[in-house]
């Protein structure tokens, strides 16, 4: 049995409590490891730390600090089956995912933000009589919150980019899944990064969360998460004035327009659809189809899906997993009962798969597909974070963008034609951050993330992600 501890002081150590709380893997209901239930106390010890530790981490050059985070990469790459086992593990989501994604993302994220922090141009204006001169000058200490479906990616998208710019950071991983943050809190102290750098502190959102939210010396909150968590963090932590970066949840449309190649839709939606089991803020979980093609595309889409091999998260052949808990597939099943008392039809899953042992105990849910159901239905416009599309017919271009921009989220969407020029004119017309033509997450990550609406406020990415994990101060003198 693991014990994950807290990383703090260059340290590895228990909450000050002394409590615990129990890991679960999803996929068997098997305790996995303990983590330590960290609280206020912890919180303030870690920014007595950080507050050390600050100044002379901020005075390191740029290509100093640069190349801490490419120490850090390196020993993530050395390291990333380790990373992707755990990942799986943890999350019950495909190893192959895992270590496609999660695992060689948190690398690259490192990497990437080393080299755009060399790239960096300096920011000087020159006028007639005066000089300019930007200097974005760290925060001190920020928070960084983030959810269970991308771990390690998404908390190393907000550390790499935060200790870039001279911060010293706090923070606190989902409880659900701590397994790669600790991993993350070894490489850490094997490199030897600066003590009181990057502190983790585990434990539930309400306590060791919240205490982040309300403490007084932690300027800016990075928080990646459900959108009624996102507006409790706001009400919390606007009236402090931190600086708030909020990427929250999603309802996205995948478009079928009636000129799309059909077989590289299908293809393209149902990843979209339910890549980690439906479980990525990104996720295509309603699909409108253009009439002409609607029959055909529904068939050959309900087929595909029904080709998943849905099993032990560890076996490569595997490419579905199970959902995150026993609790979030009650919840997901439950819009399913819904869907059916709102006239839905189920044309595939929408039942428990029947797994031999351990997995028979894990948190499976079968890909499903559901037609008939309005598109103001709450299935239709409530984010499911699950393994559940529904499918729409539209009669004009029109009519697909209204139903796409009828729900409270803006995050991303993706529309599929074989005429660019009206994919990006459909695309400019839907309310939201982020829309891809003919694909799916292919990011590059100097692009700005983020969604408009319920889905979230302000962008990261790229130079974006330093300018919120800085503030920018002008100097002006007289030539
Ligand atoms: P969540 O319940 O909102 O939790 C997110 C994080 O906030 C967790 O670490 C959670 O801790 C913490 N938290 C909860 N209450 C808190 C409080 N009072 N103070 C401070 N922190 C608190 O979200 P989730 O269920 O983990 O993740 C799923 C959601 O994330 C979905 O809505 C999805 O769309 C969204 N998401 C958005 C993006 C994006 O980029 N827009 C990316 C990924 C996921 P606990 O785990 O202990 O509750």
């Amino acid at each position: 049995m693991q014990q994950v501890l807290n990383l703090m002081n260059g340290v590895l150590i228990p909450a000050g409590c002394g409590e615990t709380i129990d890991n679960i893997s999803p996929a068997t209901g098997q305790k996995i490891a303990t983590i330590p239930r960290s609280n206020d106390s912890d919180v303030a010890v870690a920014v007595k730390v950080a507050k050390i530790a600050q100044p002379a981490w901020a005075t390191l050059s740029i290509d100093e600090r640069a190349e801490w985070l490419d120490k850090i990469a390196d020993a993530l790459e050395s390291k990333i089956d380790e990373i992707a086992a755990a990942e799986s593990e943890d999350t019950g989501k495909p190893i192959s995912l895992a270590r496609d994604v999660d695992a060689a993302r948190s690398v690259s994220n490192f990497r990437f933000f080393a080299n755009l922090l060399r790239e960096k141009p300096k920011e000087i204006y020159e006028m007639k009589d005066a000089t300019n001169i930007v200097v974005d000058k760290p925060i001190g200490i920020v928070g960084l919150i983030t959810p269970w479906n991308l771990p390690l990616y998404l908390l190393s998208w907000k550390i790499a980019p935060a200790i870039a710019m001279g911060n010293c950071v706090i923070a606190k991983p989902s409880e659900l899944t701590p397994m790669t943050a600790f991993l993350l809190s070894q490489i850490l102290l094997e490199v030897g990064l600066p003590v009181g750098v990057v502190n983790i502190l585990h434990g539930f959102g309400p306590e060791v969360g919240q205490a982040i939210l309300e403490h007084p010396e932690i300027g800016a909150i990075s928080f990646t998460g459900g959108t009624a968590t996102g507006r409790h963090v706001a009400a919390t932590s606007a009236p402090m004035f931190k600086k708030l970066s909020l990427e929250m949840g999603g309802k996205n449309s995948t478009i079928i327009l009636a000129d799309a190649d059909v077989e590289k839709a299908v293809a393209g939606s149902v990843r979209a659809a339910f890549l980690n089991q439906g479980q990525v803020c990104l996720c295509g979980s309603r699909i409108l189809i253009a009439d002409e093609i609607y029959d055909e595309f529904a068939n050959k889409f309900v087929a595909k899906v029904e080709s998943f091999k849905i099993g032990d998260p560890m076996d490569e052949d595997t490419s579905f997993g199970s959902l995150i808990s026993n609790a979030h597939r009650q919840k997901v099943e439950a819009y399913i009962d819904l869907a059916i008392k709102e006239g839905g039809t189920i044309l595939t899953g929408g039942t428990r798969p029947n797994l031999q042992p351990p997995f028979d105990q894990g948190a499976f849910l079968g890909p499903t597909v559901i037609s008939d159901l309005s598109p103001h239905s709450r299935c239709s416009t409530e984010e499911i974070f699950g393994p559940v599309v529904v499918l729409h017919r539209f009669t004009s271009e029109e009519e697909a963008i209204a139903i796409a921009n009828n729900t409270e989220y803006g995050l991303a969407g993706s529309v599929w034609t074989e005429d660019i020029d009206n994919g990006i004119k459909v695309a400019e017309a839907i309310d939201s951050g982020m829309i891809w033509i003919n694909t799916w997450l292919h990011r590059d990550l100097r692009v700005p993330f983020g969604g408009v609406k319920n889905s979230g406020v302000g962008r990261e990415g790229g130079y974006r992600s330093f300018s919120f994990y800085s503030e920018a101060m002008n100097i002006n003198y007289p030539k």
